[in-house]
């Protein structure tokens, strides 16, 4: 026997996994299963990506000045209140390592985001998940399922996979309502598809329990470069910074973020095409008699008849080379999450889907 193990509940952490890319014996698919954007990120953080390689020899900017004051400029935040790491997931795991350990709760809905379980399992917390309202996040629920344990509790708004969000009142609702020594943190990996939200940030800078998260992988087309970041009192800035590594992002990725912020007439574009697309898919396959719930992100979940047919349309997509996203994991075993694509990709989907209908039922 090995004397060698690892701390309590890693090993109940089930490895994440991430939409699929491909799909076998297939060179050209459309992948439609990551949330990605089709238009791919502003070429004007290509171009900074690319003059920055050249440096590569010098260590990055360990504090992130320059991309805080950018992030805070466009936002109208104060740059000393951002802190920004390897993805939000990375922001994600500094609050669980920073405010939950072995005997704590950290609490999310039925439907969340994965990384809220694994991070804190990581940390050696309890995940603890509360129900749902029909895919909506339900305030009441969270609130009575805080206990004198609950160090954190996250949520998602816009919600993923659900594509569903709550109003900004009620946000506020749940700061007030969460017990003193826990810490509400508004995900807002989708914040920039919903015109006029602010993903919470006014609750940031009202209350001390509130922190935000956002993300370059989204929107802004960085997936691959991994940079996410987050909004703070100042309190929690300070003790995040202590656990954050000094280099946690390259010095690529860091120009690739500030050019891509800056951009905001290409963030517009991709905001309204977005818009556009998703109305047209929605409705597309509402009229093949599979709904889904108005999403405020870029993405749809399609509402099968029942885990079986989600599942074969999932194959029969496959065998057309289009990727979705099955959702069984996040207790949507009946749906698929489909990325809303550029025009070409959102007619192929359709006509896909159409071809399923008629041929399966
Ligand atoms: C995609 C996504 C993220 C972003 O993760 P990154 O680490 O920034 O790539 C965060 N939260 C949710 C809910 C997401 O769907």
């Amino acid at each position: 026997m090995t004397h060698i193990a690892p701390q309590p509940g890693i090993m109940d952490i089930a490895l994440y996994e991430g939409g699929a890319a491909h799909v076998k014996g297939m060179s050209n698919v459309t992948k439609l299963s990551s949330n990605e954007n089709p238009l791919g990120p502003s070429p004007k953080a290509i171009e900074a990506m690319q003059a920055a390689v050249a440096q590569m020899h010098r260590y990055p900017s360990s504090d992130h000045a320059s991309l805080r004051g950018a992030i805070g400029d466009v936002y109208g935040l104060p740059a000393e209140q951002i802190i920004c790491g390897a993805g939000s997931d990375e922001i994600i795991a500094f609050l669980c390592q920073a405010y939950a350990g072995p005997g704590d709760e950290v609490l999310f809905t039925e439907h969340g985001f994965a990384m809220y379980r694994i991070s804190a399992l990581a940390a050696g917390a309890t995940p603890v998940e509360v129900r749902e309202r029909e895919r909506v996040t339900d305030v009441d629920a969270l609130i009575e399922g805080c206990t004198d344990r609950t160090r954190l509790v996250f949520i998602a708004n816009p919600n993923n996979p659900t594509g569903t969000m709550i109003s900004t009142a009620e946000l506020a609702r749940l700061a007030d309502g969460i017990p003193k020594q826990a810490i509400l943190v508004l995900d807002g990996a989708y914040a920039e598809y919903v015109e006029g939200y602010d993903a919470g940030a006014s609750l940031v800078a009202s209350r001390d329990n509130v922190v935000m998260t956002r993300t370059f992988s989204k929107i802004y087309g960085l997936g691959g470069a991994r940079v996410g970041w987050g909004y703070a009192p100042k309190p929690i800035i300070d003790v995040l910074n202590r656990i954050r590594g000094p280099f946690n992002l390259s010095s690529t990725a860091l120009a690739a973020a500030e050019a891509a912020v800056r951009d905001t007439a290409y963030t517009e574009h991709c905001r309204k095409e977005n818009a556009t697309w998703r109305s047209w898919l929605a409705e597309a396959l509402a009229e093949l008699g599979i709904p889904s719930d108005t999403s405020c992100a870029n993405f749809i979940l399609a509402r099968f008849a029942s885990a079986q047919e989600a599942e074969s349309c999932d194959a029969y997509l496959q065998s057309r080379g289009l990727i979705v996203r099955r959702v069984a994991g996040y207790k949507l075993p009946a749906a698929l999450r489909m990325t809303v694509g550029d025009e070409a990709s959102c007619r192929a989907l359709a006509a896909a889907v159409k071809d399923f209908k008629d041929t399966h039922s």
